[in-house]
């Protein structure tokens, strides 16, 4: 099939991209070179069960978060208050975020979250295992449903063959993400009393300064006018003390330059500390989370999704304070594999062991996203005694998932194709509205295949490490 691709041309690949805003800005950020986003040729084949698995336990792992977040019990409050002093950069400088906010008085309690669980296919018995959940910026919903479409497109087409038949007897099946996410912030908006009941309130996009994935962003933004008529913005964390107003008297958040109110904060930024360039940048994210626009999230809700917190659910009691509901949990904990503390605890002695003794077994994790983070098997003993033992309790020690064999497929890279063996990562979004006491709404949201090189540890698109991939079912 990738002969038959050479002789024809990946023409039609790059006019059906650019055509639907299938793109991404280069490494080399220069907007006039928007080109095709890294994607595969061919939709990868994953066992049915197992993306029905993943599917099914997403209004699960949506509800727990969102039962984290709502802090009842103060048990998120605890364990971030610890993981505060080990990871002062990062997760401390959220946690005194949130208490300054909490002084001030946080006026709005309804929560979205964006969410998306990952999982990698174990080889042995083709179970889901979870890679991470991830409560903050979580991307290409909207990209996941173009590629679904190209590849439907090149297949019915007849470009997989020489003879213009298609290669696969069924559809290809698209993710709904790109509608089902702007569905769930659209839900947000339509909870959002607005200070003028005749104006729909706006949604804020706060992205990064030379975000290069822009497209995927903008497919849920056209969705949102052309599907439920709400307008919205793109602000960075920079400008929001510039390009905003909060009203003193009420909290509201205005859009400057034309009056409109925000009503939702949707966080496309905010994820790692390199986001935050100046003090300036730590109140503007205290300044949008006292408003009374929604936030997709809230730091309550960003911060349920350390990989600490991860960790802790690991634990059976703690899981079931969260999720009593015996069928839910027999849906969840199955997804699990095994994470240790390295802290003093009774289990943080057997993972300080096996960081030493059998570090090939194993990923280091610290409490950071966005890719290129972690520290791999042989280097896990050397990393560890380059730090100090108190830092220690800022990562988690989590055993490596041996995913299934890899398959062959053709990786699109700028102009370039490669054809060799990729393994793939399945994400499933969902959405969930949520105050203190309750939760209003819950979905699955579709989802995402990223693939990526096999020589590769990790599968991080934007960080240059992977592809947008499709799914076709066995
Ligand atoms: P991030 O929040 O930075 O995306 P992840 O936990 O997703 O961090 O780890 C990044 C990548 O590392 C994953 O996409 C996956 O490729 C690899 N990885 C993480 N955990 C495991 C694991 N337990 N087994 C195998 N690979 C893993
Ligand atoms: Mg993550
Ligand atoms: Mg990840």
């Amino acid at each position: 099939m990738i002969n038959t691709f050479r002789s024809k041309g990946p023409q039609k690949i790059f006019h059906w991209a650019l055509s639907n805003g299938l793109a991404m800005y280069p490494t080399n950020f220069k907007p006039e070179l928007a080109t095709v986003a890294p994607i595969t040729l061919f939709p990868t084949p994953l066992p049915e069960t197992a993306f029905q698995d993943a599917i099914d336990v997403q209004t699960v792992y949506n509800a727990l978060y969102a039962n984290i977040a709502q802090n009842k019990n103060g048990w998120l409050a605890e364990e971030t208050e610890k993981l505060a002093s080990s990871d002062p950069d990062f997760t401390g400088r959220l946690w005194s975020l949130y208490k300054r906010a909490k002084q001030h008085g946080i006026c709005q309690n309804l929560s979205l979250g964006v969410f998306r669980s990952d999982y990698l296919i174990n080889a042995d018995d083709n179970q889901i295992k979870q890679v991470e959940f991830n409560t903050v910026s979580v991307s290409f919903g909207g990209l996941s449903t173009k590629v679904g479409e190209l590849h439907d497109y090149l297949n019915k087409s007849g470009s997989y063959t020489d003879n213009g038949d298609a290669f696969y007897d069924q559809d290809i099946p698209i993710s709904q993400s790109a509608e089902l996410l702007a569905d769930g912030l659209a839900e947000a908006i339509g909870q959002y009393q607005s200070a003028d009941t005749n104006k729909k309130p706006i949604v804020a996009f706060i992205v990064q300064n030379g975000e290069r994935n822009v497209f995927d962003q903008s497919v849920l933004s056209i969705n949102l006018l052309t599907k439920h008529n709400i307008k919205s913005v793109r602000l960075t964390i920079h400008e929001i003390h510039s390009a905003t107003r909060l009203d003193s008297n009420n909290n509201r958040l205005f859009l400057k330059s034309s009056g409109q109110e925000i009503g939702l904060v949707y966080f496309r930024a905010g994820y790692s500390p390199s986001d935050f360039v100046s003090e300036q940048d730590w109140e503007n994210r205290l300044t949008l989370e006292v408003s009374y626009a929604i936030k997709a999230p809230n730091l309550l809700t960003q911060l349920s999704g350390t990989k600490k917190i991860q960790q802790l659910l690991t634990n059976p009691t703690t899981l079931r304070k969260f999720l009593p509901n015996d069928d839910s949990l027999s849906l969840l904990v199955p997804t699990f594999v095994k994470i240790y503390p390295l802290d003093f605890s009774e289990l943080g002695e057997v993972g300080r062991k096996l960081a030493f003794e059998e570090p090939e077994n194993f990923v280091l994790k610290p409490q950071r996203e966005g890719g290129g983070n972690n520290i791999y098997k042989k280097d896990i003993p050397g990393f560890l005694e380059s730090i100090g033992q108190d830092e220690w309790n800022a990562y988690i020690l989590m055993e490596l998932i041996n995913p299934k064999p890899t398959e062959e497929n053709v990786v699109i890279k700028g102009q370039e194709l490669f054809s060799v063996p990729i393994s793939s990562e399945l994400g499933i979004f969902g959405t969930v509205l949520f105050d203190e006491d309750k939760i209003y709404s819950n979905n699955q949201a579709g989802w995402l295949l990223r693939s990526k090189f096999n020589t590769s540890n990790e599968g991080g698109v934007a960080a240059g490490f992977g592809c947008v991939d499709s799914i076709i079912l066995y």
